[in-house]
């Protein structure tokens, strides 16, 4: 029998802690198409040279300016509840490395993506090129403001923590749509945050699991 590859062990570990997690989050199991960008994205493509020998760890790694590229399992899970269909248009608040990015345009026709350092989103935008994704525009801005000229999403995901749910991203949002998030403080633990709105427009939510992401910052850095 082959060997496992990093990449297939990272896909196990996955899986089990989906499964795991499963009374927290409802999901027993990740959708084919899910694990099928999951097996398909290099993350390697996205995280600075020193790390690459750890691309396929079930852990965040920093990507410079005190980010970080996000867990792989938080990143599945996440883009997971989004239950995303090809036809769909999504909002990234947060492009980071770009990784999640890629992920969601394997999954989505479109996929806007808004960075705050403009030097992430610079490399960002570089390495979606360089891996062949034409379905990915980020723009360097604040987040907490959506991506008005593009909205409504059916899909929109946070990957910042924020104290209150963005009242700019709740509008955006499709009737019907989805937006997923880390609600709570900075430097703690965050409540990942599951919105739907209703076809009319009526807002339920529900917390999922604790999370640690860094904080949405406001502004725009200068380059
Ligand atoms: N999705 C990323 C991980 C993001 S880490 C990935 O796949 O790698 C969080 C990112 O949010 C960081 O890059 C940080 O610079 C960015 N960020 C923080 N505050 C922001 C804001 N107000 N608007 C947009 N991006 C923001």
């Amino acid at each position: 029998m082959r060997p496992l590859s990093d990449r297939d062990a990272l896909i196990a570990e996955i899986e089990i802690e989906t499964a795991e997690t499963a009374p927290l989050t409802g999901r027993r199991k990740l959708s084919a198409r899910l694990l099928a960008a999951l097996r398909k994205v290099p993350r390697e493509a996205f995280i600075p040279e020193a790390d690459i020998a750890h691309a396929y760890v079930n852990t965040p790694l920093p990507i410079g300016h005190g980010q970080t590229i996000s867990q792989p399992f938080v990143v599945a899970i996440m883009t997971e509840l989004l239950d995303l269909e090809p036809d769909h248009s999504v909002l990234e608040i947060g492009t980071g490395s770009g990784y999640q990015a890629a992920i969601l345009a394997e999954l989505a026709r479109q996929v806007w993506s808004v960075e705050v350092v403009p030097d992430l989103a610079e490399t960002a935008r570089a390495a979606l090129a360089k891996a062949g994704y034409g379905n990915v525009e980020i723009r360097c801005g604040d987040g907490a403001l959506g991506w008005p000229e593009h909205a409504p999403y059916d899909a929109i995901i946070v990957t910042a923590a924020t104290p209150l749910l963005p009242p700019a991203l709740l509008a955006q949002l499709k009737p019907g749509g989805r937006l997923i998030a880390p609600v709570g403080a900075a430097y703690q633990t965050q409540t990942l945050t599951l919105v739907e709105k209703s076809a009319l427009s009526a807002i339920a939510q529900r917390a999922i699991m604790g999370v640690a992401f860094v904080p949405l910052v406001s502004g725009c850095e200068r380059a």
